[in-house]
């Protein structure tokens, strides 16, 4: 055999192995962003270059839910397919190391553990906010390398590590260890993100990077000001860069796929836990209604994108979706066990094309215990906020939801109301409250 041949047959043999391998599976999620505050969701004023070019190679999901309104709760239920209601995490757990009921119950199965029992590595870097007493970390709930901190949300610069430091100062961990971080937040948990996938570019791996950005505190690096100077209002100009550190964290992750080999062997979904809080930060939700929050469009609806590139075509997908669908997604493609009690569908038959049709004849949402819920059955959608009564919407033709139709069509307002009694009557009460106001970090 010549030196070509048998770089030949060295190729063929990578290229059956690369092949028949497990797919990577990226998860990343950002923290607060809204809806249109990325180039391909509408923003001209924050460059967004990798997350457009992310979006443009990939899936876009154009009605695309998160399962609640504010941060944990969604973690909850994205780490578990199962609406969070269902087991009582309706709210955020105080950040309390020795209190061992607010967290993610351990009766409930994680994506992490599902994957690891199926032969992947599995990665944590970032903001974790499913409890902090040590039953309820990362390295209990599925995950074996871990770069994070337990609460509700960070500083970008600062960190205590003596001490009794105050939710948004505790030290950050490595695999169960307070260390020193001296880098810009944002910029640590994608460096921690990239390390990851090159250390482990030979073995099917689950990567979950939840920054915090662009959550508040709004603290900004002066490497990422630069790239929004031109924007005159002080908020937003604040808000925008620390948008562009994490558009600049997904590159440094794509970057690290590419330069391993692994585009086609790697799922990447992006998406956001819930809407802009549009007064807080001027993070704008534009065509949607309100914020984080509410049960309105802008506090569910997000940005949302699926790349497997050779496997998923780029395009746009609009039927509805809820993260609650990444956990079957995920375990179908790993060859992982699926528990039957998930509440998501495993898209890769829709978006292949092997099945049509709206995935979820029905999709729901309940926050505070009950005062306000939202139910969503095709193009209508009953809105039920907190203090107002029941509204009904067409979102198809009014996705800003301005347009009550609950005198003109109550027979569809009946009907949305009777599915959510029936999807309520298996939930439970919230296990825990969010933390007092005196105490309360902003989820
Ligand atoms: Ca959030």
């Amino acid at each position: 055999m010549n030196r070509r041949q048998f770089l030949a047959s060295f190729a063929g043999a990578a290229a059956f192995a690369q092949s028949s391998r497990k797919p990577n599976i990226v998860l990343i999620l950002a923290d607060d962003l809204g809806y249109a505050d990325l180039g391909f969701t509408g923003a001209t004023d924050i460059p967004t270059p990798n997350l457009d070019r992310l979006a443009q190679s990939g899936i876009v999901f154009t009605n695309a839910y998160v399962s609640h309104p504010f941060c944990s709760p969604t973690r909850a239920g994205l780490m578990t397919g199962r609406y969070q209601q269902r087991f009582g995490h309706e709210n955020n757990p105080i950040y309390d190391p020795q209190n061992y009921s607010a967290g993610l119950p351990t009766s409930q199965i994680t994506v992490a553990q599902l994957l690891r029992s199926a032969g992947y590595v599995t990665g944590l870097s970032g903001k974790w906010h499913l409890g902090a007493a040590s039953k309820f970390l990362p390295s209990e709930r599925g995950f074996s390398e871990m770069f994070y901190f337990r609460g509700g949300g960070h500083d970008y610069f600062k960190q205590e590590l003596s001490g009794a430091p105050r939710e948004y100062l505790i030290p950050l961990e490595r695999d169960g260890k307070p260390v020193a971080e001296p880098e810009y937040l944002t910029d640590a948990l994608a460096r921690e993100a990239a390390a990851f996938i090159r250390r482990h570019h030979a073995h099917p791996f689950f990567l979950y990077l939840a920054f915090n950005t662009p959550h508040t505190p709004i603290q900004t690096a002066p490497h990422h000001a630069e790239k929004v100077k031109p924007i005159a209002d002080e908020k937003r100009r604040g808000y925008a860069a620390m948008v562009t550190a994490l558009d600049e964290g997904v590159g440094k992750v794509m970057q690290a796929i590419a330069e391993s080999n692994l585009d086609a062997h790697t799922l990447i979904a992006f998406l956001s836990d819930n809407g802009g809080p549009i007064n807080v930060t001027a993070s704008h939700n534009t065509p949607f209604r309100e914020g984080k929050g509410t049960v309105y469009e802008g506090g569910i609806r997000v940005p949302f994108v699926m790349r497997w590139q050779g496997r998923l075509k780029p395009g746009r997908y609009q039927q509805p979706v809820i993260s609650l669908d990444f956990l079957p997604t995920f375990t179908a493609i790993a060859g992982a066990r699926t528990p039957t009690n998930v509440d998501g569908v495993n898209l890769m038959p829709y978006l292949q094309g092997q099945k049509s049709g709206p995935p979820h004849e029905r999709l729901f949402w309940r926050a505070g215990g009950g005062v306000s819920y939202a139910v969503r059955e095709g193009r209508y959608k009953l809105t039920r906020q907190q203090g107002a009564a029941e509204q009904l919407f067409d979102l198809d033709a009014d996705p800003s939801e301005q347009h009550d139709l609950s005198s003109s069509q109550p027979d569809i307002l009946r009907r949305l109301h009777a599915a959510y009694e029936t999807w309520n009557r298996s939930n439970i009460a919230p296990l825990f409250e969010s933390p007092r106001p005196a105490q309360k970090k902003k989820g």
